[in-house]
């Protein structure tokens, strides 16, 4: 597989951002967040997304340079159109903003519309570690056929509706984060065994009748079949969850509404300055004690050892800044005409 530096995929998502016409900043967010993507190892939101947003940009349904709409900003609440922005730098710029408020009023609650595909959702809880924030976001997926099928459907009814929470360390990063889909896997990570030519894991698709299948060319490449929601009726109910926070409540489109074929999120995301509430260190030292604690059990039969949310994308990174990182062909191939 063609092996490539952090530095060459952030060249290439920033070139092709620019000549969809994105001014500097906004091809630096998004080539930013990419190359991140990929080193955390989450493949399914890195580079591989390019020719989607080609796709969308062609079809008028991610627009650059986008100015958000501030629909509300009363106190601790911020709400904001970004009527199909180019995701990273929307939802990257509405973070930042609610930081600033919770820095001023203890806690920002932030809801970002209608933005397109604003990718990795752990990108934005880095940022608000950095400034010693907390960060917790329900997110929703519309605009594009569902695809997560809640427990005991037989149909996909969602996306695959993120959520996201994270405290900060006193290094300026993330003390503890939790980062993912509500599926059992992320769209992208089918995308990926489909171009690699491998099945998808046991147990997080089904076929076009609702029978389990690890055959991802159903959801990928016949758009049937769905994912299903992680952790039975407990993750579904969080995907339910996410759907209304992102939409009920922050006033995103829904997954029920009318589809163009674009990818839409909605973000409810709540940011509190932990500054207010003991401090950073203290934070930072009440998280290491939990993971200490955790870490203090036995490993399970079968497990090599005891992994805690955030230390896989930590690893990834690590291993990924020294060796560089793997594309597989069809990416790439997929890539070269979104490019061209
Ligand atoms: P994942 O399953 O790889 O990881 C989910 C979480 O579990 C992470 O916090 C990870 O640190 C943790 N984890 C993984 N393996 C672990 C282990 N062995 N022990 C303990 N913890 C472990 O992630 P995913 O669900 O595939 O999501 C991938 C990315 O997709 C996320 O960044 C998410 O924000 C993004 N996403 C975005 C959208 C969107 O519409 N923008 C939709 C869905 C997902």
């Amino acid at each position: 597989m063609p092996v490539f530096s952090s530095k060459a995929l952030y060249a290439v998502s920033h070139l092709i951002s620019r000549r969809m016409g994105s001014e500097e900043a906004e091809a630096h967010e998004v080539a930013d967040h990419l190359m991140r993507a990929n080193l955390a190892g989450h493949d399914s939101h890195g580079v591989g997304m390019l020719p989607a947003y080609v796709r969308l940009f062609v079809e008028g349904l991610l627009v650059v340079n986008q100015t958000p709409e501030t629909v509300l900003d009363f106190g601790a609440l911020l709400v904001l159109d970004a009527r199909r922005g180019y995701g990273q730098r929307m939802a990257a710029n509405a973070v930042r903003r609610a930081i600033e408020r919770a820095r001023e009023t203890g806690a920002c609650v932030l809801a970002l519309r209608n933005s397109s595909h604003i990718g990795r959702i752990g990108t934005y809880a880095e940022l608000a570690a950095a400034q010693g924030m907390a960060f917790t976001a329900f997110v929703n997926v519309a605009d594009h056929h569902d695809i997560q099928a809640p427990y005991a459907c037989a149909d996909a009814r969602l996306g695959t509706n993120p959520f996201c929470t994270a405290v900060p360390g006193t290094d300026g990063g993330v003390a503890m984060m939790l980062d993912m889909a509500t599926t059992t896997i992320a769209a992208g990570k089918a995308r990926v065994a489909y171009n690699k030519g491998v099945p998808a894991p046991d147990g997080a698709l089904i076929d076009a009748d609702g029978n389990p299948t690890t055959d991802p060319a159903g959801l990928i490449r016949d758009h049937t079949g769905a994912l299903v929601s992680f952790g039975k009726h407990k993750g579904s109910g969080l995907a339910i969850m996410a759907e209304i926070m992102a939409t009920a409540i922050a006033g995103g489109q829904r997954a029920d509404a009318e589809q163009k074929g674009g990818i839409l999120n909605s973000m409810l995301a709540v940011v509190i300055d932990t500054a207010r509430l003991g401090g950073v260190e203290t934070v930072a030292r009440e998280a290491a004690a939990t993971r200490a604690h955790i870490k203090s059990a036995r490993v399970a039969p079968g497990f090599a050892e005891i992994l805690l949310p955030g230390d896989p994308e930590r690893r990834y990174t690590a291993e990924r800044l020294r060796a560089g990182i793997e594309v597989d062909e069809t990416t790439c191939s997929d890539i070269r005409p979104a490019a061209a």
